[in-house]
């Protein structure tokens, strides 16, 4: 039988693209913080800022997750398991580097045991800095990694859509 031969490929990558926008699984690693930034992933996952409305959710494993939230500077024993994670994702694979620690090694710069930055082992693709970073501002993170992928043509601005989101929900926060 003859292969059939994909007439749209640019309709193919464009739904891709659209249904990595819209639900993006996203995996949680800590590779030598201090859990301040981890609390408030774990506080922006809650129903109060209802990460899910964008699609975004909790993943346990690196095989089903799209992006990778890092925190902390990378210690030395960290970096094995760190590059063991990262290499398991599935491509095309995104990290988010989450406070000052996870963007340069922060507070424990300098120290005997810690490398540096996540950027330090493996590429990252968006930087959230803060000590730690508000909610908002990890929501705000993950959502311009988002809008950063290209969007299908004709697709329906769910990024920019996203990016309108979370301003509401900054100005709402700030009223109660
Ligand atoms: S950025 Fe601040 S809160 Fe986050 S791990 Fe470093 S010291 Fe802790």
């Amino acid at each position: 039988m003859k292969p059939t031969k994909n007439r749209h490929p640019d309709r193919l990558a464009g739904l891709k693209t659209w249904a990595r926008i819209n639900s993006p699984w996203v995996l949680h690693f800590n590779s030598g913080s201090c859990n301040g930034c981890d609390i408030e992933i774990l506080a922006t996952l809650t129903p109060r800022y209802d990460l899910e409305r964008f699609g975004i959710k909790l993943q346990g494993s690196p095989r089903h997750a799209d992006v990778l939230l890092c925190t902390g500077a990378v210690t030395r024993q960290a970096r094995s398991r760190l590059l063991r994670i990262y290499s398991q994702m599935h491509e095309p694979k995104f990290v988010v580097a989450i406070g000052s620690c996870a963007l340069s090694g922060g507070v424990f710069q300098g120290c005997y045991n810690v490398l540096g930055g996540i950027e330090k082992v493996i590429p990252v693709d968006a930087y959230v800095p803060g000590c730690p970073p508000r909610p908002e501002a990890i929501i705000d993170g993950v959502v311009k990694l988002l809008s950063s992928l290209k969007a299908p043509q004709g697709g329906d601005g769910t990024a920019a859509h996203a990016s309108e989101m979370v301003e509401k929900l900054v100005v709402e926060h700030e009223h109660r």
